[in-house]
């Protein structure tokens, strides 16, 4: 039996609201059996919760970049606290993102700080992190040097050099191996999804997200692993046993109690 992961997915999003379990039942018939939410800002923590009831969900609590700038001291208690509650949550979606060449130094700095303490406590909690990364491979490696993280996580969708992640590999993560595969131009994506090893590969597909003018959804998961197992001329039982391998590593760092 296929079993795959899309490890990146924000079944929370209104766009998944009303057709959740049809949307589940669809990704299923193509063999993704596992989904890892993460949530995006204190405002959906709530909704990512609801979704733990459902068993093959495991869930992710952080602050993304776009919102560290207008987060609270308040909002990092509070995450801090349902982490605590919640033991068997990953921490994300967290990072950095540079994308913007208008941001200012004061901006970048504020995403770094952020970005630096959920690290901290992410490393004080034994969790795996998800990180978003855009243009900032090397401040996302220099912040993780600085914050003595060591549990590994995800750098996910990914969209750089094979340099940069072997980098990030070598700091512990697995690569998000994505929906840019779905688009045939995407060179970088194609390259990675090509030639990195296995063992530092996982799926997602950052639904509902990276599609032009489509409703992402995990089910895509499917088409993913195809396309990669025909860049590497390898079975699609291939990809699923390493990429499912790597997923079950992570999660074996997560000390539930
Ligand atoms: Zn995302």
């Amino acid at each position: 039996m296929l079993k795959l992961t899309d490890t990146h997915c924000h079944l929370a999003d209104p766009a998944f609201s009303n057709h959740l379990p049809d949307i589940l039942k669809t990704a299923e018939s193509q063999g993704v059996r596992r989904f890892i939410v993460p949530a995006t800002c204190s405002d959906d923590f709530q909704a990512v919760i609801s979704l733990t009831k459902i068993p093959s969900v495991h869930i992710a609590l952080g602050i993304h970049p776009w919102f560290a700038e207008s987060a609270s001291e308040q909002d990092f208690h509070h995450l801090e606290s349902l982490l605590k509650q919640y033991p068997q949550a990953w921490v994300g979606e967290i990072g950095l993102d540079f994308y913007d060449k208008a941001q200012t130094t004061k901006q970048r700095e504020k995403q770094i700080d952020y970005f630096c303490r959920q690290l901290v406590l992410a490393e004080r909690l034994h969790r795996p992190v998800i990180v978003h990364n855009l243009k900032a491979t090397s401040a996302i490696v220099e912040a993780v040097k600085q914050s003595r993280f060591s549990q590994g996580g995800i750098a996910h969708a990914f969209s750089g050099s094979l340099e940069e992640a072997q980098l990030l590999i070598k700091n512990g993560f697995k690569i998000g191996i994505g929906s840019l595969l779905l688009n045939p131009t995407a060179k970088k994506a194609r390259q990675a999804a090509q030639n990195l090893p296995l063992k530092d590969m996982v799926l997602e597909t950052d639904s509902p997200f990276m599609l032009k003018n489509t409703l992402n959804t995990p089910a895509n998961v499917r088409q993913i692993a195809e396309i990669t197992a025909e860049l590497r001329h390898i079975s699609l039982e291939e990809v699923a046993t390493a990429t499912e391998q790597n997923v079950e590593t992570l999660l074996a760092t997560i000390p539930l109690v």
